[in-house]
């Protein structure tokens, strides 16, 4: 049976060290700050803000919520986006996406400092990632980067699998394994062979958005199966990207949904705030 990789504890550890950190940096007067825009009333957008929200107080960061009505014009939101990056006591900022219809996605990345970019979507910060010299980690994959290395499992010279090619999970999470000297295949909806392909990794991370995808015949006995997906099955339920129960026997290590990717997005989130706040602050 696979090893059944514990987000949610992994994610606990690694709060807790960031919680520790921000204890030594208000002891120097420093109090990380996050500053999270949300336009619209979208249910799920809600959730995701609200517990971004409950993250940051929980380590001791200063957080700030402000919501804008679905009717903000884009120059309204770019002014609050510019008031935010002029601000000392905000060292991070994040607009939720998707933003009400009419609003451009990609002109509110643009506008966000890239020293206060802490989803790490602004051009600069990606190309950043592209040449290996972050600031600042794409929080999906690096979550599941910090999954494989807390769980003991190296990326060097293995054959990575990445399904999915979306600029905030599939192209950076190839990336980062890359540079960890993995042998990369991205694949696509528009790939020929997929099964095949999957079949041939040693580590496979699936990141599709779709139910149950990845099958038991798409997975190589002892690989590592990391799931990013999050779907809702047929009876409404929470999954994954992966046939979780016809999988796990199979792999060699394996991360559930939910508790597997989910609550490390956050933490590497966490982790980028704080890490703003001490460049900001010239901090080591
Ligand atoms: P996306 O829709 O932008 O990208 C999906 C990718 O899947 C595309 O690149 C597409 O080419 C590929 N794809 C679609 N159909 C395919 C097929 N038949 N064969 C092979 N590839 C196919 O989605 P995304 O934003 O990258 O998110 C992917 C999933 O991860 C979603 O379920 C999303 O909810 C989830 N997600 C989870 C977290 C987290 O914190 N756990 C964070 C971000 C996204």
């Amino acid at each position: 049976m696979a090893l059944r990789i514990d987000g949610k504890a992994i994610a606990a550890a690694l709060r807790g060290e960031i919680a520790a950190e921000v204890e030594t940096l208000k002891a120097r007067g420093i109090t990380p700050g996050l500053a999270v825009i949300l336009v619209g009333e979208d249910p799920a957008s809600q959730t995701y803000v609200r517990n971004k929200q409950k993250a940051c107080q929980e380590v001791g960061f200063y957080a700030e919520q402000i919501d804008l009505p679905a009717t903000t014009t884009q120059e309204e939101l770019l002014a609050v986006v510019d008031r935010l990056n002029h601000r000392d006591d905000i060292h991070g900022i994040l607009c939720q996406l998707p933003l009400p219809r009419g609003l451009d996605d990609s002109a509110v990345i643009a506008a966000i400092s890239p020293d206060k970019d802490v989803d790490a979507f602004h051009a600069e910060n990606v190309g950043h990632i592209m040449i290996g010299d972050q600031r600042f980690l794409p929080c999906t994959p690096a979550g599941v980067m910090e999954l494989i290395h807390r769980s003991g499992i190296s990326v060097e010279g293995k054959h990575c699998v990445v399904i999915g090619r979306s600029n905030i999970v599939g192209k950076p999470m190839a990336m980062l394994l890359l540079q960890e000297n993995g042998t990369v295949t991205i694949c696509h909806s528009r790939t020929k062979g997929l099964a095949d392909i999957c079949r041939q990794a040693d580590i496979l991370v699936a990141a599709v958005g779709r139910a149950k995808f990845v099958t038991a015949d798409m997975v190589k006995a002892g690989a590592t199966v990391i799931d990013v997906g999050i779907n809702r099955d047929e009876n409404g339920k929470l999954c994954g990207d992966v046939d979780f129960a016809a999988v796990e026997p199979i792999a060699g290590a394996i991360t559930p949904v939910p508790g597997g990717v989910g609550p490390m997005t956050i933490a590497l989130l966490l982790k980028n705030t704080l890490t703003a706040a001490k460049q900001q602050n010239g901090v080591e």
